[in-house]
């Protein structure tokens, strides 16, 4: 008899770590990340995007979307950059809720444009807001959690914070004057108007996007009358097009993590700091 109600209480154990967990997939390896802080061991996490994906032609396949059945909740950055989202919610199943993290995130737009610069996790003021939507999901997804929850995300804010701190010092060295950021597609607008730098982008949105001469000469022509010291590449792709604006211009060229997909190495500090680390570098 004992050894029956063993074996029942160990079933009901059973249970009960099933139901406190929560299943959640992801879209970007930075949500991956933000998804593990914030939940830590109450949530299971299956990252969908591919080692060395490109983020601009990224869609999950069939075998991607198997891995997420049964996900309470699918992180994605939203703002546009996943154009998919509409088909892909017809293929999930009615219990996945889609989450677009970037949803609380005011827009930034591209200089002299109507269009939203989807790539907001450039800083860490947008992942601290995009974690406290995080928090609000996970917590009602799991309200038993939500005082470890919680207290996760205050963590996690504040290591955002102390990440915002360090930038603003290093930035603080650099003369107003030097302040562009010359990148091939645009992704640093939230950047550029958080840390009070002016982005000035080849290509649009995507990288593919080909800009033309005429274009070109008049930036060519407009950028040598400012003080620019660095064009800045991307960590894995050397666009022609910028090492020929560095060459005209007589400056060196530094590869940035764009898109928030380091190779190697995942963690939002390292790539963050990567890019701030390097701008200062070139620009004080
Ligand atoms: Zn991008």
């Amino acid at each position: 008899m004992k050894k029956v109600w063993c074996l029942l209480l160990m079933m009901f154990g059973l249970h009960i770590a099933q139901a406190s967990s929560l299943k959640i997939a992801t879209l970007h390896p930075l949500l991956s990340e933000m998804a593990m802080a914030i939940g830590g061991e109450q949530v299971e996490v299956v990252d969908l995007f591919p080692a060395n994906g490109d983020l601009h032609s990224f869609a999950p396949t069939g075998r991607q979307l198997a891995a997420a059945a049964g996900a309470d909740m699918l992180l994605v950055c939203g703002k546009g950059i996943e154009p998919y989202l509409t088909d892909l919610s017809q293929s999930l199943s009615k219990e996945t809720k889609i989450v677009g993290l970037g949803r609380d995130i005011p827009n930034v737009f591209l200089p002299n444009s109507q269009r939203v610069d989807p790539h907001w996790w450039n800083t860490p003021e947008n992942m601290k807001r995009a974690s406290r939507t995080l928090l609000r999901e996970v917590s009602e997804a799991a309200p038993q959690h939500k005082s470890y929850f919680t207290a996760n995300q205050k963590k996690y804010a504040a290591d955002m914070d102390a990440l915002t701190r360090k930038a603003r010092l290093q930035f603080s060295r650099i003369p107003q004057e030097r302040r562009y950021l010359i990148t091939g597609h645009a992704a640093l607008c939230h950047f550029c108007k958080e840390f009070g730098f002016t982005p000035i982008t080849i290509h649009g949105i995507s990288k593919e996007s080909e800009g033309d001469t005429a274009t070109l000469a008049a930036l060519l022509k407009d950028l040598r009358n400012k003080d620019i010291r660095c064009v800045f590449t991307e960590v894995g792709a050397s666009p022609k097009i910028l090492e020929v604006i560095a060459e005209q211009l007589g400056v060196p060229t530094a590869p940035l993590v764009l898109d928030g997909i380091f190779p190697g190495n995942q963690q939002y500090e390292a790539l963050f700091m990567h890019n701030v680390n390097t701008i200062s570098k070139h620009l004080k």
